[in-house]
């Protein structure tokens, strides 16, 4: 464990919640179920970061070439 993150999410119901007592198994407060229950890992996170930064870009690059044309 490397503590990064003690959230969870519910794959039924895409619901995203911190367990008061983090155990081995946390439930959903939505749904009341366990087995559905998985940890919001970093990767995720990450990949959220990247598809931020690509719009980013790709506005960049649309105004740049707008830049470009009507310069
Ligand atoms: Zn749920």
């Amino acid at each position: 464990m490397n503590g990064v993150s003690a959230s969870y999410i519910c794959a039924d119901c895409d619901y995203e919640f911190t367990p008061e007592d983090a155990g081995d198994d946390p439930r959903c407060p939505k749904c009341t179920r366990t087995e559905a229950v998985e940890p919001a890992d970093a990767s995720a996170l990450q990949s959220d970061i990247w598809r931020q930064w690509l719009v980013v870009f790709a506005l960049l690059f649309i105004a740049g070439i707008l830049y470009m044309v009507y310069e």
